[in-house]
């Protein structure tokens, strides 16, 4: 650690949130240029839908997405279009605003008249989506998969993916969408950030119980009820590596303006954090791309009322000290010389 600069070049150099830094001309850096602009969740919907309109089957693993306030005169034509070619479709949405995060500011409508347009969705641009009505559901509940992705290099185009990630579960009962719970954020929601809030949270100690679980005790249990694990993984792998493709020509673009070629320079590699939904079909969905997830293995506990403790958390332990040691063998430039 360099809490006051660093005098010396580096092999590896570990920065917190972004890229930047003008002044390292060698080594290696763990973030891309341009990453979090391109992860934003305007920025990524804009990047998956130009794939989408060029290769919609391909592409069909992210969910219908609209830019607010900009295409909201879109968004309501549409969905009129299609509830008038299917009077069926009884659709929910989901809005997320900007840049948020956790869960932040967002929430479900059932029109596009209930979107707040006035003055937050102005100020605050957002990107409007079909909500997955129908996910998968263990124990009656909804979780998410977070799963670790190393971007090792950019060209040529080289991606690892972790075997191992975690699973956030909701902490009261599914129950598809209706007017009335609509606003229950313990049910359609799976941040950690916000169920850790609801009175049902369970801290788990070990990997295959709990409201964070290992993904790999999510698969055995799927398995072992005869689900095809081979093929999830081999969907889950093709939506991370489509997705990245959708952001390479922008990240290449950010990579060449801060790092010129023939100048002298660094490379990068990145963690990225892929959340991911599974429907009841166990068809993959991207969430979202996060371009700092959290590398914690410990989490927060209350004693007594207002006195909190740093406790180890076995299931980030063993998910995310793997992630870190695998990407440091990977990177580690005594590996190149050998
Ligand atoms: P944030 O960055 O604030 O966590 P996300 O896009 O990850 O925003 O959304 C928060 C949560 O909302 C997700 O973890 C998931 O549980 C739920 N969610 C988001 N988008 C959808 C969707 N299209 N369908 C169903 N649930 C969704």
């Amino acid at each position: 650690q360099f809490p006051f600069g660093r005098r010396l070049p580096c092999d590896i150099y570990w920065h917190g949130v972004s890229f930047h830094d003008n002044d390292i001309f060698s080594g290696q850096v763990n973030k891309f240029p341009g990453m979090t602009e391109m992860v934003r969740k305007i920025t990524l919907s804009r990047a998956v839908r130009t794939m989408q309109d060029l290769f919609p089957l391909e592409y069909n693993f992210y969910p219908r997405s609209w830019i607010l306030p900009e295409e909201f005169p879109v968004f309501v034509a549409e969905v009129h279009m299609m509830k008038d070619s299917d009077p069926s479709w009884k659709p929910t949405f989901i809005v997320k605003p900007d840049g948020g995060c956790q869960g932040d500011g967002i929430y479900l409508i059932k029109d596009p008249s209930d979107i707040r347009l006035t003055g937050s969705i102005q100020s605050r641009p957002a990107v409007v989506q079909e909500y997955i009505c129908k996910p998968l559901l263990v124990d009656k509940l909804k979780f998410d998969i977070r799963l670790y992705v190393l971007l090792k290099s950019l060209e040529p185009l080289e991606i690892y993916i972790a075997k191992d990630g975690l699973s956030r579960f909701c902490t009261e009962p599914y129950q598809e969408p209706t007017l009335k719970n609509l606003h229950q954020v313990f049910m359609h929601l799976t941040n950690y950030s916000l169920n850790i809030h609801s009175g049902n949270f369970i801290h788990s100690d070990n990997v295959n119980t709990g409201s964070k679980r290992t993904f790999s005790s999510i698969l055995c249990r799927l398995s072992s009820r005869g689900a095809d694990v081979k093929k999830l993984w081999s969907d889950i792998i093709s939506l991370v590596i489509k997705t990245i493709i959708a952001l390479t020509p922008e990240l290449k673009v950010y990579y060449q303006s801060d790092i010129p070629a023939g100048k002298p320079g660094p490379t990068c590699f990145q963690i990225l954090g892929f959340d991911i939904l599974l429907m009841k079909n166990l068809k993959p969905m991207l969430l979202e791309v996060n371009a700092n997830p959290s590398m914690r293995i410990e989490h927060e506990q209350e004693l007594s009322p207002g006195v909190f403790e740093n406790v180890p958390s076995p299931v980030d332990e063993e998910v995310k000290v793997a992630v870190i040691r695998d990407t440091l063998r990977l990177v580690d430039p005594q590996k190149k010389k050998r």
